[in-house]
């Protein structure tokens, strides 16, 4: 196959593990059969990027071209598109291909292919090209259609965001494990998953408890849905729920005691990982077997079920709280993120990579 036609945009990258991002301009290759091409108005600042910039998971490909959760708007199709045309206002998330033939592929679970993630926004393989996949802080991204989102008129395109990431991450093992009335949820870290996961737990009707490390959230966390809040670094106030949890979603990004969670747990309690910490946590065996307790994790969401929550969340009304901010301001937004100083999640005005 002819290598296709390329162009060039501009976007924000790093060339190390410890350099900051700055402005680059790299390729993208023109609409082929199948894709979309969408001018990236807004994308969402996910810990994942930070983990992904600093290569704290050791797969980073450089330069490193982070951002999954894109929001934009078509500027052009190529041949056979049928699902959208110039105009549309599209989301894009972690994923923009995976192998489509696997039994994964088959039942609309990208995330979890039996080839692996090839297909990430960042850090994949973009096959046409066979160069490592660039995301989203950039101008321009083209997408197979597939992998394109519609995303609800009524809901703020920059709000929204968000969801293609936090929101797919904590909608979908709510969902999957079926997080309802009658449950008490805690949920993990008051960040961009976190606030979501909130968001969510509330409107599938749980009884949810906020546990952070930061108790000047506590007000926040009861004004996003959270029905009570627990200092998690405050012993007592553990050890009141003790052993009262049906179900925990941890997303910290960071060491922190899986231990102490588990312990929070009822009989046959569930405590599901989504947060993805540079170095494995260690677990007491006593405090999973006492009770039946499960530990399971959960990546992202499928197209299927990213598409359904979309629709969930324009009938409810449901998009991020969120920082706007300038594409120069990714670095210090980095640091902020690394002091749980996110309120709740950073979204970058594209229009301000000039
Ligand atoms: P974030 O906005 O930085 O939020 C993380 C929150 O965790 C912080 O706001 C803080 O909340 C809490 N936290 C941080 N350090 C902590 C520590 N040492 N001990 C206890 N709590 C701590 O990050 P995010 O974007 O929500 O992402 C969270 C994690 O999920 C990251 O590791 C990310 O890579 C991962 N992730 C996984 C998936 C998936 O598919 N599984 C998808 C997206 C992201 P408080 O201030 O409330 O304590
Ligand atoms: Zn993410
Ligand atoms: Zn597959």
């Amino acid at each position: 196959m002819p290598r296709p036609v390329c162009y060039s945009t501009k976007a924000y990258s790093t060339p190390s593990a410890t350099s900051p991002l700055g402005a680059a301009v790299i390729e993208r290759r023109q609409p082929l059969a199948g894709d979309v091409q969408i001018q990236i108005l807004y994308c969402g600042v996910c810990h994942s990027d930070l983990h992904y910039a600093r290569n704290e998971w050791h797969f980073t490909q450089y330069p490193a071209v982070p951002g999954h959760e894109i929001v934009g708007r078509v500027t052009a199709t190529g041949p056979g598109v049928t699902k959208f045309k110039a105009g549309d206002t599209v989301g894009v998330g972690c994923l923009v291909d995976s192998c489509r033939t696997c039994p994964s592929c088959r039942q609309g679970l990208e995330q979890y292919c039996d080839a692996g993630m090839t297909g990430g926004t960042y850090g994949g393989t973009e096959k046409h090209l066979g160069t490592p996949t660039l995301g989203g802080y950039s101008q321009s991204i083209v997408v197979t259609e597939d992998f394109v989102l519609r995303l609800p008129a009524n809901l703020n395109p920059a709000a929204a965001a968000p969801l293609l990431c936090a929101g797919i991450t904590t909608y979908s093992p709510l969902r999957h494990w079926k997080v309802g009335p009658g449950q008490k949820v805690g949920i993990v870290g008051l960040g961009g998953l976190g606030h979501m996961g909130v968001k969510f737990a509330q409107a599938f009707g749980a009884h949810v408890v906020v546990l952070t490390t930061s108790p000047g959230k506590a007000a926040d966390a009861k004004k996003l849905g959270a029905h009570e809040v627990v200092v998690s670094t405050d012993g007592k106030q553990m050890a009141v729920h003790a052993g009262s949890f049906d179900f925990i979603l941890d997303t910290v990004s960071a060491d922190h005691d899986l231990n102490a969670l588990f312990n929070l747990l009822k009989r046959e309690g569930n405590l599901v990982l989504v947060g993805a910490p540079e170095r494995p946590q260690p677990v007491a065996s006593f405090a999973l077997i006492f009770r039946r307790r499960s530990f399971s994790g959960s990546l992202i969401g499928g197209l299927p079920e990213t598409q359904e929550m979309l629709d969930f969340c324009g009938q409810h009304g449901i998009t991020s709280d969120i920082e706007l901010i300038r594409m120069d301001q990714i670095n210090t937004a980095y640091e902020r993120m690394l002091q749980s100083d996110v309120k709740y999640r950073f979204v970058i005005d594209m229009a301000t990579l000039t």
